[in-house]
């Protein structure tokens, strides 16, 4: 979608990335790094300041403990942290439990490992999930669940007592929760984010997967981490070391300045992520779409019923062609046939004046 917004130079609301400078104290801490020669090679599982940052941030932000040496592996952004972590974890034929829909990563990437994924239904409005139907989706199979809150594509942020049931199967069945949290610090509406590892008997089944690219806007840099147990950790580090040995040297030292900014940071985030989100809504309510307000994450998906297409995919045509938006089409957040093939993603992550264009363009969306 990026590719033919580009080509149409159409708005680009579709991939996830911010249209607007990265803060300005990251820059100058990665130029300077490179200005100071930190230009080979780190530590293949991540240079040691990012490493304690990592630490450190994860004891202030949740008082949770995580030893820089033996349970924190830097690698090229939460894209290589989940497939590392998954090529460590499964087998070929074991089980992986996705909720649907999901970032489009974890299905392909169950697969590249020969296992298995077994989809459980979000169900708008609220993108709650029935409890017997995740019980059913566990089996004497299954490895691991993945789980992404706050969630792309739905903007869904798990309650503690969802997070409580799924940390019961966990333990019931002897599987693992692998979680992509890189939306951690953007919610609204008082939304909390709880780590599932966290909660009592998790923290040795737990992988977290995060990265630098959303919370610091700075999705090119490549820059994540995965926090699991060290016997988990040493297993992650080798497939990591082969996949790619490692992320940025230079603008992992800035990471661990990024790391190490203030609550204020994060205040400001969301409160500037909540305003543009209410625009986004406005915009796409006026314009005739159903919305599902996101308690986090930067995307609004949709219900686009009222316009009559004949799928997502001729709609987010129609929208590119003739309205000049791009958009990304429900159906790539399912596997199952006709899933998503009402919906359809808007990202906001992007600056006042992209927003009002769009806005200006989605206004002449013709209803059926
Ligand atoms: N996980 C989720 C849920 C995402 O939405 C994205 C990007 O959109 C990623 C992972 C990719 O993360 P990274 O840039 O750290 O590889």
């Amino acid at each position: 979608m990026t590719r033919l917004a580009m080509r149409q130079g159409a708005t680009n609301l579709a991939q996830g990335f911010p249209d607007f400078p990265a803060p300005a104290v990251l820059k100058q801490a990665a130029t300077q790094a490179i200005a100071d020669d930190i230009n080979q090679y780190a530590i293949t599982w991540g240079a040691k300041p990012l490493r304690d940052s990592v630490a450190a941030k994860y004891l202030r932000t949740y008082g949770m403990e995580f030893d820089p040496e033996r349970e924190i592996t830097v690698c090229c952004g939460a894209t290589e942290g989940m497939i590392a972590s998954l090529m460590a974890v499964l087998d070929p034929g074991d089980e992986v439990v996705l909720f649907e829909p999901f970032y489009e990563n974890y299905g392909p990437d169950t697969q590249l490992c020969g296992a298995e994924p077994r989809y459980v239904r979000l169900r708008e409005p609220d993108w709650s999930f029935d409890p017997d139907e995740l019980r059913r989706a566990f089996t004497p199979r299954t490895k691991a669940i993945v789980l992404n809150s706050p969630n792309n594509p739905t903007g869904k942020v798990f309650t503690r007592a969802e997070l409580e049931s799924i940390a019961a199967l966990c333990q019931e069945f002897d599987a693992l929760a692998i979680t992509d949290e890189i939306y951690e610090h953007i919610l609204y509406d008082g939304a909390v984010h709880i780590p599932i590892a966290s909660l009592d008997g998790m923290r040795e089944r737990s992988i977290l997967v995060n990265s630098m690219s959303k919370t610091y806007s700075v999705t090119g840099w490549r820059v994540g981490w995965v926090l699991a147990p060290p016997d988990l950790t040493d297993s992650i580090r080798k497939v990591h070391d082969f996949l790619t040995v490692g992320a940025a040297a230079p603008l992992q030292q800035a990471g661990a300045v990024a790391l190490g900014l203030d609550e204020g940071y994060y205040q400001a985030l969301s409160a500037e992520y909540g305003r543009r989100r209410d625009h986004m809504l406005t915009t796409l309510e006026s314009a005739g779409f159903r919305c599902f307000r996101p308690a986090g994450a930067y995307y609004v998906m949709t219900d686009i019923s009222a316009f009559g297409a004949a799928s997502d995919l001729a709609f987010v045509r129609y929208l590119i062609d003739t309205i000049g938006v791009a958009a990304v089409p429900g159906s790539s957040f399912y596997a199952q046939p006709g899933g998503g093939d009402r919906q359809v993603r808007f990202c906001f992550c992007k600056k006042y004046e992209t927003l009002e264009i769009a806005r200006h363009q989605l206004a002449k969306i013709q209803r059926a």
